[in-house]
């Protein structure tokens, strides 16, 4: 128990010390810098002010979007603007109720607990959080055997945010027991372009308004991507370039990369050619087509799919995955047979 209540503070100081370098030095930390997501960051304003004006504890949140989108950011940003001290772990970190409990009776009032990953949650860990997020309270065994006793303690108040990569893996009891709701979407071009060009600034890169485009049009609507690609572009305008990052230099880059003008990658290319050449454009089931490519399934359906269907490349149906015509055009591949054309959308 006492090593896992460590888990939590530690993972927190991690979070703080890994701040000066990679990806930490490029998170935002107030609401005011945290470009895009305009709709959650007008509604979070309003209730972060009443929340503080009340003198409570924000009620427990849900954050809802791909990998790389700023969910953990958002946690972070939230717990700066209510002026509380951020606990962070994950799902799949907490094995026994013990690692659960030990995190819980850690917290202080006021403070947020970011669970990433909430879905993997296991289920009885999942319904002792039931109890703790409504009643502020944890059941702890004590001693073993017959002599075992359940004693409850009593929790401060705390906010509870948990993360999660699709809304569909969440069970409905723990999802009915958040205040608030949000999605994050992709970020559109300009809000890229946004990113690209404070992370720069941040990491003292000269880059040209031309280079920050053609950044910001690969990076597949994710933050996350532009920060890796922009460090990517970065080292070959060193090696390759004058230093400074303009048009041409970051499609050499690119393209070096394996990175399409519509930010592509190698898996998805391989994603969709396989639909198309091995189940003649689908629709194939997510497993069948994770196990042709060598990927996971998980992976394909989390970090994947979401851009493929945002692009309009794929499609999904009860019976699987399908390609769309989008998608032969994009690969150049051409659409035989007349049924085809049912993969229009
Ligand atoms: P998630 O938790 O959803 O996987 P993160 O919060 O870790 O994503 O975000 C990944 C990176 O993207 C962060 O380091 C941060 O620099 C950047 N980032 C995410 N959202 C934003 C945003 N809205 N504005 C600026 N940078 C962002």
């Amino acid at each position: 128990m006492i090593q896992s209540e460590f888990d939590g503070r530690i993972m927190s100081a991690a979070y703080e010390q890994a701040d000066s370098e990679g990806e930490e030095s490029l998170r935002p930390r107030r609401l005011a810098d945290y470009i895009g997501q305009s709709k959650i960051k007008g509604n979070l304003e309003i209730y972060i002010q009443a929340a503080k004006s009340r003198g409570e504890c924000l009620d427990h949140c849900l954050l809802y979007g791909p990998p790389g989108l700023g969910k953990t950011t958002l946690a972070g940003i939230i717990a700066n603007e209510m002026d509380a001290n951020i606990v962070i772990t994950s799902g799949p970190a907490m094995e026994k109720a013990g690692d659960l409990a030990a995190i819980l009776t850690n917290l202080q009032r006021g403070d947020v607990l970011f669970i990433d990953e909430i879905h993997r949650l296991s289920r009885a860990l999942e319904e002792r959080l039931y109890n703790a997020m409504e009643d502020y309270v944890v059941d702890i065994f004590v001693g073993k055997g017959a002599a075992a006793k359940s004693i409850q303690i009593d929790l401060p108040r705390f906010t509870l945010i948990g993360a999660t990569t699709r809304a569909g893996q969440l069970s409905s009891p723990l999802k009915s027991r958040f205040g608030v709701e949000m999605r994050l979407e992709m970020y559109t071009p300009e809000e890229l372009c946004g990113i690209v060009r404070r992370s720069a600034g941040i990491l003292g890169i000269p880059i040209e308004p031309e280079g920050v485009e053609e950044i910001a049009m690969r990076s597949r609507g994710t933050p996350r991507i532009a920060n890796r690609l922009l460090k990517r572009v970065r080292d070959f305008a060193q090696v390759k370039g004058n230093g400074v990052i303009d048009r041409k230099i970051a499609r050499v880059a690119l393209a070096a990369l394996e990175i399409d003008e519509l930010g592509l990658d190698n898996i998805d290319r391989l994603m969709l050619t396989s639909i198309i050449e091995n189940y003649g454009g689908g629709p194939v089931g997510l497993e069948t087509l994770a196990a042709s490519i060598g990927e996971e399934a998980i992976t394909l359906e989390n970090v994947y799919e979401p851009y493929l269907l945002q692009m309009g490349f794929i499609s999904r149906t009860p019976r699987g995955r399908t390609a769309t015509v989008n998608a032969y055009r994009h690969l150049g591949i051409p659409m035989s047979g007349g049924d085809q054309l049912s993969f229009e959308v």
